[in-house]
């Protein structure tokens, strides 16, 4: 049965955003989704959460974490299909049993796969795609209350699923699979900022998944606070050899946290202990509060080739923003062919920022957005994308002028949902 509650009171995960929504439906059918898609004038769907803007938000929300249809492993396929709102994490163990794994994570196990994929979220590693890419199919209900399953050879696949929520109400998620694998996290320190600028493509690809962390503090001459590599035990990604210091700085001997100062027991184990895949590609463990929980997130990608001197250009501007800053990460993303990726067509370096949020560090409300901004203009030149479902400043960004597909998917978007149903404040304010 429907459930429609009220949204009053309702915030998303970081608690930095209420939604305005007058209420959330919860459907447990499929029947009761297609009702409700049908009858809606201003809908979004929610995922779990972990976006920290309106990117989520419409008159009313509906939540999808009641409607479970069975998960499906096909070994012929090499796909595994979850209901929308599973999480990384459950997809984990869900194919434990079959021995079999995904290419990559996000630092954190707790999103949901629809809402991942809808915004092209990622983990890293040169070779690694966004977590879109492993998209095999999926199934969805548009405002006609129909269903609808497409795959890779659906015409304009690829524009479809990183929708950013706003073609259609994804129910069902088919992933590509891998055999099973362990990897191994070493962490190293102190890393002069210099070092990473000079050798950044060699840092990145020096194992199957890299991030690089600083704080921006004391920037020009400054220090990496840790490098966090996670290799393949098999050997299969030609990683370096993790020995006592990588690049001359010194392995870490105990657990460490991105955030300096934070507990790291809630994250993934380290100290080069080999384990499994899941249990090490997210920094962030299953169960415990990820990252600092009490955040604004802010990320934006450039082509690798510009990812020495985008990095040199945030040193220079970090008197801007550093101040509101708890930790920066770097990362590497491969190229893809998905419409609205930051990745289209761009092998990408990402430049992650996590942010004390405005009542925070005695910043002035307004703070933020400065800060953002600068981060933004001192990337300027790189046409950097920024990562959809974290904050970045609409006027400093032009979605037309940075995605060669911009006006197929704006049509698509009209043509699935001609009365602009799905399409919310966020959508006006960064499609127009
Ligand atoms: C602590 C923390 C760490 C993070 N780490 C990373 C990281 O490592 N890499 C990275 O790239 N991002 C990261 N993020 C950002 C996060 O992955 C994205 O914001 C992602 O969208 C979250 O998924 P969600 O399920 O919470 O989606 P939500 O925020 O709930 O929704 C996002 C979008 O998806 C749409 N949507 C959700 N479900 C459906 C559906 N079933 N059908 C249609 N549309 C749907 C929503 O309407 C919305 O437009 C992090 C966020 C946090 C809070």
């Amino acid at each position: 049965m429907t459930d429609a509650a009220s949204a009053t009171g309702e915030q998303n995960w970081a608690g930095n955003y209420a939604y305005r929504a007058s209420q959330i439906h919860r459907p447990t059918t499929i029947d009761e989704i297609a009702a409700i898609a049908q009858s809606a004038t201003s809908i979004r769907v929610l995922g779990s959460r972990h976006s920290f803007t309106d990117i989520v938000d419409a008159d009313e929300l509906i939540d999808l974490s009641c409607y479970q249809p069975k998960t499906h492993f096909d070994a012929d396929a090499q796909t595994i299909t979850v209901p929308a709102s599973t999480t990384y994490g459950d997809v984990a163990q869900s194919l434990a049993p079959y021995g079999m794994a995904l290419r990559n994570l996000a630092s954190l196990p707790h999103i949901s796969v629809a809402g991942s994929v809808a915004t092209a979220t990622h983990g890293s590693g040169i070779g690694n795609g966004n977590l879109a890419t492993s998209v095999a199919g999926f199934e969805y209900v548009n405002t006609a209350g129909e269903i609808i399953s497409v795959d890779r050879s659906t015409p304009d696949f690829d524009g479809l699923v990183v929708s950013l929520g706003a073609l259609g109400i994804v129910t069902a998620v088919s992933l590509g699979v891998v055999f099973d694998y362990q990897i191994e996290q070493h962490v190293y320190e102190d890393l002069p900022l210099d070092v990473v600028g000079d050798q950044l493509a060699m840092i990145l690809g020096a194992a199957y998944s890299v991030s690089v962390f600083t704080t921006f503090a004391g920037s020009l001459d400054g220090q990496v606070g840790q490098v966090w590599i996670k290799r393949r035990t098999d050997g299969s990604d030609r990683s370096m050899d993790a020995g006592a210091t990588f690049l001359d700085a010194p392995a870490a001997t105990m657990q460490h946290h991105p955030i300096p100062g934070v507990d790291g027991s809630t994250c993934t184990a380290q100290l080069g202990v080999p384990g499994p895949w899941a249990d090490r590609l997210p920094h962030f463990r299953m169960g415990f509060t990820p990252s600092a929980g009490n955040e604004v997130q802010s990320e934006f990608f450039v082509g690798s080739v510009d990812g020495p001197l985008a990095l040199e250009a945030l040193r220079n501007a970090a008197d801007d923003f550093a101040d509101r800053l708890m930790v920066s990460e770097v990362r590497a993303v491969a190229a893809d062919e998905l419409w609205m990726s930051p990745q289209y067509r761009r092998p990408s370096v990402a430049f992650h920022f996590t942010w004390h949020p405005d009542s925070e560090a005695g910043g002035a409300a307004g703070d933020l957005v400065r800060a953002v901004a600068a981060v933004q203009e001192a990337l300027g030149p790189f046409a950097p994308r920024p990562h959809w479902g974290k904050v970045f400043d609409a006027d400093g960004f032009s979605a037309r002028d940075s995605y060669e597909m911009f006006d197929d998917f704006i049509d698509m978007a009209q043509r699935l949902d001609p009365h602009g149903v799905f399409r919310n404040d966020w959508w006006a304010r960064h499609f127009g």
